[in-house]
C-alpha cells in the first residue's frame, strides 16, 4: 500500500514556487516512507488516508470533504484516532437529527451531550464537518460501529417525509460517494446503513421515509461520475 504511486502522486513535483511547503516539511518522513520524493501540499491532502501508521497531517479547520464548512465538535464527543491505519473504515451510518440544523450543531459542541457525528447535511444541501474522519465519532451507540464508520446526520424528522429534500439527498450522496471512494467501501445496503440497523441501538433513524433506493442510486451515479483517482 505504501509503495503505491498513482498518476496523482507521479504528477506531484513540488510546491510550484521552488520551496518546500510547511506541510511538506511536517510530513517529510511520511512522504519518504511511501517512496515519493516530494508530495505537493495539495496532493498530500488528497493522499493522507494512504499513509499507514503515521500521525497524519492535521491542520486546524481542515475538512475531509471539499466545500464542507468546519465547526469543531466538543472533544468529549469523539475519540482521537488514526483511521484507517488503526481502524478499518467500512461503513457509512445515516442519521436524522430529529430537530433543526442549528440545534444539532449546538448539542454536538456540548461536552455533556456525549455524542456527535462526523457530518451534518442541512436541508438546503450545505455540508458541515464537525469531526475528522481520522477520529472515532460517538454517533452509533456501539463502540465497534463507531470505530469502523463515518456518521452522517441529516437535518429533519423521521416522521416527516418532506424533511428529505432533493438538495439534502444530492449533497449527502456526494459526501457518501467520496467516503466510499476514500476507503474502498462498496455502495450497497450492507455497508451504507441506517442508525436503526446498528446492533444494539434503540434509535429508529433515518426511518421509513428515507428512500434507500433513491439514495444508493445517487451515490452510485456520483461514484461513476468521478475519476477513479479523485477521492475528495
Ligand atoms: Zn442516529
Amino acid at each position: 500500500m505504501g509503495a503505491r504511486t498513482g498518476p496523482a502522486a507521479a504528477a506531484a513535483g513540488g510546491d510550484g514556487d521552488g520551496r518546500p511547503g510547511r506541510r511538506a516539511l511536517l510530513v517529510g518522513a511520511a512522504a519518504a516512507a511511501v517512496g515519493t520524493a516530494v508530495l505537493a501540499r495539495e496532493e498530500l491532502s488528497r493522499l493522507w488516508w494512504r499513509l499507514p501508521g503515521v500521525d497524519k497531517p492535521r491542520v486546524a479547520g481542515a475538512v475531509d470533504f471539499r466545500g464542507a464548512r468546519w465547526v469543531a465538535a466538543s472533544a468529549a464527543n469523539y475519540r482521537r484516532a488514526d483511521r484507517p491505519a488503526d481502524y478499518r473504515v467500512d461503513r457509512v451510518v445515516v442519521h436524522v437529527t430529529q430537530g433543526g440544523y442549528a440545534s444539532a450543531v449546538k448539542v454536538f459542541q456540548d461536552p455533556a451531550h456525549g455524542a456527535a457525528a462526523h457530518y451534518i447535511v442541512r436541508a438546503d444541501g450545505r455540508v458541515t464537518q464537525l469531526i475528522r474522519e481520522l477520529d472515532v465519532a460517538f454517533h452509533a451507540g456501539n463502540r465497534e460501529y463507531n470505530e469502523r464508520s463515518v456518521g452522517i446526520e441529516h437535518e429533519g424528522f423521521v416522521d416527516d417525509a418532506s424533511s428529505f429534500t432533493d438538495a439534502l439527498y444530492a449533497a449527502s450522496a456526494r459526501l457518501t460517494a467520496t467516503v466510499c471512494g476514500r476507503y474502498g467501501i462498496p455502495v450497497d445496503r450492507e455497508h451504507i446503513i441506517g442508525h436503526a440497523e446498528v446492533p444494539g441501538t434503540d434509535h429508529t433513524d433515518p426511518g421509513r421515509f428515507w428512500d434507500w433506493d433513491r439514495y444508493l442510486g445517487l451515490v452510485r451515479a456520483e461514484r461513476a461520475r468521478r475519476a477513479p483517482n479523485e477521492r475528495s
